[in-house]
């Protein structure tokens, strides 16, 4: 009996190993991973790098596609999902690869670099955008998102302020605000840009895209601050335009 039972298995076996070398196993760098993805149907990428920046999943511009090496590991629903990423026909289909992107948690090897810490001296300014959170929360989000201590940032030159989401690893979600910021355009300007992360945070909390489409511009609009990534529109497009980015901050940029 049991000698039967080996024979009946063996073959089956055999058959899931070849099934494995068929789908190409798991890719190892960028070249065996675009070629793997190109077995699922990638067409209009022809170079494909890895990155580690933590904040960032999946980018493509052009012919390029950009992928944390995290996702090397990733099963084939999700790279399936980068297939559709990017060649998605209906932004439905996008959305749905999107979710199972982010859903994937990514391991780096490098240790998570230490997060910055607000300034003894700021720690005034950050309770006072803290109290700020509150009562926005209150007044456009029926007390919906989670309470976060805003953090205020010396390093933060461009960029306004920025959200970003939880890891995975157990990092906590933070809204942080330039202080430059503060100093150079003011309070109102600050807590335009403090109710722009806020937006970020609903979109995070309720299972969207943290991104500056569709669902962000309806969502500023309702709440009553302008729809942009950017304080001062430029006046040409900028070098980042055309590009599409999948990941877990997203800052506004002054
Ligand atoms: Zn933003």
């Amino acid at each position: 009996m049991l000698q039967a039972l080996t024979r009946f298995f063996r073959p089956r076996r055999d058959l899931a190993q070849l099934e494995l070398a068929f789908s190409g196993g798991t890719p190892h760098n960028a070249d065996e991973l675009l070629e793997r993805l190109r077995q699922l149907g990638l067409r209009r990428i022809t170079c494909c790098r890895l990155t580690r920046n933590r904040n960032v999943m999946v980018s493509f511009a052009g012919g390029t596609l950009r992928v944390h090496e995290g996702y090397l590991a990733a099963p084939e629903s999700v790279l399936r999902a980068i297939v559709t990423f990017v060649e998605g026909r209906t932004r439905a289909d996008r959305r749905e690869a999107q979710r199972a992107i982010v859903a994937f948690p990514v391991r780096s090897p490098r240790p998570a670099s230490r997060r910055e810490r607000t300034h003894p001296d700021d720690v005034e300014m950050a309770a006072q955008l803290t109290g700020w959170h509150a009562r926005y929360n209150a007044r456009h989000f029926d007390g919906g998102l989670k309470p976060i201590e805003i953090r205020v940032s010396r390093r933060m030159k461009t960029r306004l302020g920025h959200y970003t989401a939880a890891t995975a690893g157990g990092e906590a979600a933070e809204i942080a605000i330039s202080r430059a910021h503060v100093r150079r355009h003011g309070w109102p300007e600050a807590l335009h840009t403090l109710l722009h992360e806020m937006v970020h945070q609903w979109q995070d909390e309720t299972g969207h895209t943290i991104d500056h489409g569709a669902t962000f511009r309806a969502k500023a609009r309702a709440v009553g601050i302008a729809p942009y990534a950017r304080r001062v529109l430029a006046t040409r497009p900028g070098r980042g335009e055309g590009s599409t980015t999948l990941g877990r901050r997203a800052a506004r940029k002054g």
